[in-house]
Order: structure tokens, then C-alpha cells, then sequence
């Protein structure tokens, strides 16, 4: 197999194994809040951690960070679950922070008795003031050295529910003069009367996410925890808290971090997603405009694909913007070797074949996918009144229209040469019909001399009498900025693209009549298609993907 030159974070754990880690000690997890759906940024990152742990045959955790109960759910779980199977990866070991909870209480406990942490009684306007700036140093709380005892009955008390939100917090005891403000005394516990959607109402306090991750790490033995680069300047602190109960008989857990992933035209963010969803700019987490994993599902992305474009982009030490157009790109990719090839009509004029026989049908073969021999063939019903796209006819046309012109001859795919001749128009001059006439013996395939003639365009059509009718959802981006979170002063929300959305009626091919959910199509000169969850037997619906780059050619 091809060496691939190894990316920084393949570099650091070879590094890492060359100083003395045994290769049998590797292990990673995914960290997801369950506060929302994934979006393809967190792609990225399950493509890093799974990848790594087929690389080296290391378990990979998937590990919910539940430590705020205000915006936890178990939908967000279940979601975050099967996206990350439909996906392709599967997780060692499912854990939760919240199965924490009792260690990490303990160790507390541990540290006010070390004198490493105590109960600090201020308001968070007070601790905000002597928290200091970057520049200038902090001013340590006039709690800050309240006695074991007292924090030891303090810190219990808070833990029985005994005193309301915001009036204690547990705070490790560090340096108030850090040059790492994240280092001057951070909150490890807050006080929140909150339900919990694992612990229930077990707990009044709750660990806040720096003093609960490394040590999750540490209990799942997690060699690498790689996050995303806003968490540099926590790498200190989760360092510090590791020292403090690390007792070298477990693999000492190790931070690192890589960029975030942008991606144009959307944002990927949590809470902006929610906001999209609560304020009804789409129809939920899974709406295809959505850049959430589900999104993109329904919306015909295949999980070949969004790997694809995970390894594609690789990872970065700088935050940077992808276009949009490079996850496009791999879905086509993927659906052009896959998908099966039918004809689809979307704008609809009517053709009549005037020398083709009233009430007669021919079942014509048509080639399921030609880069896949084995896809086969099908039949498809051909007649005297069909439906083209109205964009492929002019009745006149100069320089290069590859399509129906009068006096000009085109091939219906996997049918016949046709010839315009003549067109009918309503009395505001929009064309209803397109008369033509066809060469009897220019079937595609026949072997015939003129089913061989070269005539310049192939159009995609449907019978008539045949074709059916569906719904169907043409997307477009859903901002019409390519970052639009990132404008000082606007709000993204501002940025929303009013037409994101057109539905409209297409005309189908009897062979997709059974078409089921999440199956895949190419409209042939149109675009790959798939079957929306809101299909039923009476209605088809299906969703654009996207659209073709290039149109093939006979
Ligand atoms: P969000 O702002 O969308 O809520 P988050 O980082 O808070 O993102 P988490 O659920 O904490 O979301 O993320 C789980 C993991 O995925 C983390 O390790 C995080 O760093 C990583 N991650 C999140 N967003 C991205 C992104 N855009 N690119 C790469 N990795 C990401
Ligand atoms: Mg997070
Ligand atoms: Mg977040």
C-alpha cells in the first residue's frame, strides 16, 4: 500500500510510541455535548479519532460530555449515536461524564482537604471584577482560605441541594496572578436545580466541563484527547488537574488540539443550528440544508462520501474556510460510480412524434449505470406524446445549442432520432407542443445504420402516459454569504437565503415507482436525486442533492 506522509497528529502519536508508549495503550474517544445534533464539523473530528483507531487498532470511546444538564438531551444522544454508526464507526465503549460524577466528587473532596480547592460565597459580578485582565493580575477572594472544615461542610451542603442556584461555588485553589486567566482559580462546580436526563435529580451540582474532561479522559485511560484549537489555552489547566490525582499506573492522558472546520455557506455550530431550527428558517435538525450529519443524509449524502470529504480536508493547525463546492464534489464522486441512471423531466413541454403511431408503446432497454457494468439494464416505456425539458428546445438557435431546434435533428436517449418541425402555441405565445417527427430506424442499440448516425444532443424525456408524478425539492444554499457568521455587527441569521427551498412537480420514469426512502438516483442531465423520508406510495418526494456538473454525451 501507498506510504502517506503522516499528518501532525499521526506525527505526535508515532512520536510518542518511538519515546516508550506501548502501541497496545492507544486510545481515543469522540467527546460530543449532547446539547445537538453533529454537523459535518464534528465529521471531521470522528473521522480523525475512528481513523486513528483503525490506523492503529485502538479503541475509540464515544463519550457524551453531559455536564450541563440546562441543554443535555436524550434525543441529542440517541441522535449523536446513530449518526456516528451511520457514519461507519463503531465506538468501544459508550460513556457518559455523568458516570463520573461520584469520582469527580471524591477527588473534590480530595483537593479541599489537599487545600487545592475551596467554596468561594461571591457574586459572579464580584469574582468577574478580581478575575482581573490579561494584562493585569487578579485579586484572590476574600474566600480563599476559608478553613478545610468549613469548605468540607460548605461543599457537602451544595452537594445536598441546600442552597440556591449562584450563591457557592467550588473553585480550585491555583494563581491569581496566572498569566493564563483560565489558570486564576477556575470554577470546577456551580450550583443547578436542574433535571438531568441520565442522573435525574441526584445532583445540585455539577462539574464544569475543564475539571471533568481530562479526568474522564484519565478513568477511560485515554492516551490522546484531541480537540478542537479554542481549547489551547485549557491544555494548562487540564494538565494541572491531571497532576493532581495522576498516579502513574494508568496512561497519562495527553491534549492536543487541531483546527475547527468551516465550511462555506453554512454554519456549523450547535447553538447557531438550534437557532435555525427554533426560529423556523428550516423544518428541524434534519432538514436537507441543514449541515448537520442527518441533514445531509436526508439530504442524499452517502457516509462514503462526508469520510471522503473528512480525509480530503485532512486536518489543519489553522482555522480556514472549505468550500462548500469540495463536499459536492465527493458526493458526486461517490454517486456517480453508484447511483443508477433514470430520466426525469422537471420543466415539462409537451412532444408529439407525428409519424409515430397513436395508442402504440415500445418498452425500450436503457443502461442502468454506465460505470457499473453489473448494474444492468431496464425497460422504459416509449409512446407518441412525451415530456422534454422546455430549456431543451429553441425554435431557432444560433452557435452551440445542442438541442431540439426546427429543421434540426436530436436523439432521445435510449430512443430515437427526432426532427423538429413544428410548434403549437397558446394565444400568449408560450409554446404548448412540439411537433417532430421521428426516424423509424434509428433505434439506439439496434445496430442499424442510422441508429449509428451522429446527430449533435441527446435529450432525456418521459412518456406521457407513463410517467409519474412527484415532488420534488430543489435546494439552494442556505446563506447567501459564504461565512456568514463572521461579519462584526451582523447577525448571521441575516445572511438566511429566502430561496433555499423551490418544489415543484417533476415527471418520472415508471421504473421509480417502488423507490424507497434514502434511495439514490441520477436524473440523467439533471442532477443526483434521493427519496425524502416523507415519501409515501401515493406521493413520491424526492430531494436534489445536487446538481451534475457535466452532462454526458452518446
Ligand atoms: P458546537 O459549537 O457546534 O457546539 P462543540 O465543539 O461545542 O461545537 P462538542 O459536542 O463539544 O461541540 O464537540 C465534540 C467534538 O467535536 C469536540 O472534540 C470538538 O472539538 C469537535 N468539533 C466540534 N466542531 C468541530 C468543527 N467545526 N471542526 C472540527 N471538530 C469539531
Ligand atoms: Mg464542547
Ligand atoms: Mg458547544
Amino acid at each position: 500500500s501507498e506510504e502517506k506522509a503522516l499528518n501532525f497528529i499521526e506525527q505526535i502519536i508515532e512520536e510518542d510510541i518511538k519515546n516508550g508508549l506501548s502501541q497496545q495503550k492507544l486510545r481515543f474517544r469522540f467527546p460530543p455535548e449532547p446539547n445537538g445534533y453533529l454537523h459535518i464539523g464534528h465529521a471531521s473530528s470522528i473521522a480523525l479519532n475512528f481513523g486513528l483507531g483503525i490506523d492503529y487498532q485502538a479503541p475509540v470511546n464515544l463519550r457524551f460530555d453531559d455536564t450541563n444538564p440546562a441543554k443535555e438531551e436524550q434525543e441529542f444522544v440517541d441522535a449523536i449515536k446513530r449518526d456516528v454508526q451511520w457514519l461507519g464507526y463503531q465506538w468501544a465503549h459508550e460513556c457518559y461524564a455523568s458516570d463520573y460524577f461520584q469520582q469527580l466528587y471524591d477527588w473534590a473532596v480530595e483537593f479541599i482537604k489537599k487545600g487545592k480547592a475551596y467554596v468561594d460565597s461571591q457574586t459572579s459580578e464580584e469574582m468577574a471584577i478580581q478575575k482581573g485582565t490579561p494584562t493585569t493580575p487578579g485579586v484572590d477572594s476574600p474566600y480563599r482560605n476559608r478553613s478545610v472544615e468549613e469548605n468540607l461542610d460548605l461543599f457537602e451542603r451544595m452537594k445536598n441541594g441546600e442552597f440556591p442556584e449562584g450563591s457557592h461555588i467550588l473553585r480550585a485553589k491555583i494563581d491569581m496572578k496566572s498569566t493564563n486567566m483560565l489558570m486564576r482559580d477556575p470554577i470546577m462546580y456551580r450550583i443547578l436545580h436542574k433535571h438531568h436526563h441520565r442522573t435525574g435529580n441526584d445532583w445540585k451540582i455539577y462539574p464544569m466541563y475543564d475539571w471533568a474532561h481530562g479526568e474522564s479522559d484519565y478513568l477511560e485511560e485515554i492516551s490522546h484527547s484531541f480537540c478542537t484549537l479554542e481549547f489551547l489555552p485549557h491544555r494548562e489547566l487540564y494538565d494541572w488537574f491531571l497532576d493532581q490525582i495522576y498516579d502513574d499506573k494508568k496512561v497519562r492522558p495527553k491534549q492536543r488540539e487541531f483546527a475547527r472546520r468551516n465550511l462555506s455557506h453554512t454554519v456549523v455550530s450547535k447553538r447557531k443550528l438550534l437557532k435555525l431550527v427554533e426560529d423556523k428558517h428550516v423544518n428541524g435538525w434534519d432538514d436537507p440544508r441543514m449541515s448537520t450529519v442527518s441533514g445531509l443524509r436526508r439530504r442524499g449524502y452517502t457516509p462514503a462520501s462526508i469520510r471522503n470529504f473528512a480525509n480530503t480536508i485532512g486536518i489543519a493547525k489553522r482555522d480556514n474556510l472549505i468550500d462548500v463546492s469540495v463536499l459536492e464534489f465527493c458526493i458526486r464522486e461517490d454517486l456517480n460510480k453508484t447511483a443508477p441512471r433514470v430520466m426525469a423531466v422537471l420543466d415539462p413541454v409537451k412532444l408529439v412524434i407525428t409519424n409515430y403511431p397513436e395508442g402504440k408503446e415500445e418498452w425500450l432497454d436503457a443502461e442502468n449505470n454506465q460505470e457499473d457494468e453489473s448494474a444492468g439494464f431496464r425497460k422504459v416505456p416509449f409512446s407518441r406524446e412525451l415530456y422534454i425539458e422546455r430549456e431543451d428546445f429553441l425554435e431557432e438557435a444560433t452557435g452551440k445549442f445542442f438541442r431540439l431546434t426546427l429543421g434540426k435533428e436530436v436523439r432521445l436517449k435510449n430512443a430515437y432520432i427526432i426532427k423538429g418541425e413544428s410548434v403549437v402555441k397558446d394565444a400568449a405565445g408560450n409554446i404548448t407542443e412540439i411537433h417532430v417527427t421521428y426516424d423509424t430506424d434509428s433505434l439506439s442499440g439496434s445496430g442499424t445504420e442510422a441508429s449509428q448516425r451522429k446527430v449533435s444532443g441527446t435529450l432525456h424525456w418521459v412518456s406521457i402516459a407513463h410517467a409519474i408524478e412527484a415532488e420534488v425539492r430543489l435546494y439552494d444554499r442556505l446563506f447567501t454569504d459564504e461565512s456568514p457568521d463572521t461579519h462584526k455587527g451582523k447577525d448571521f441569521l441575516e445572511f438566511v437565503n429566502p430561496n433555499s427551498l423551490q418544489v415543484i412537480t417533476g415527471y418520472l420514469e415508471p421504473s421509480l415507482k417502488d423507490a424507497k426512502n434514502e434511495d439514490k438516483f441520477q436524473f440523467q442531465r439533471l442532477g443526483y436525486f434521493t427519496v425524502d423520508k416523507d415519501s409515501t406510495s401515493e406521493k413520491l418526494v424526492f430531494n436534489r442533492t445536487v446538481a451534475l456538473k457535466d452532462t454526458w454525451e452518446e
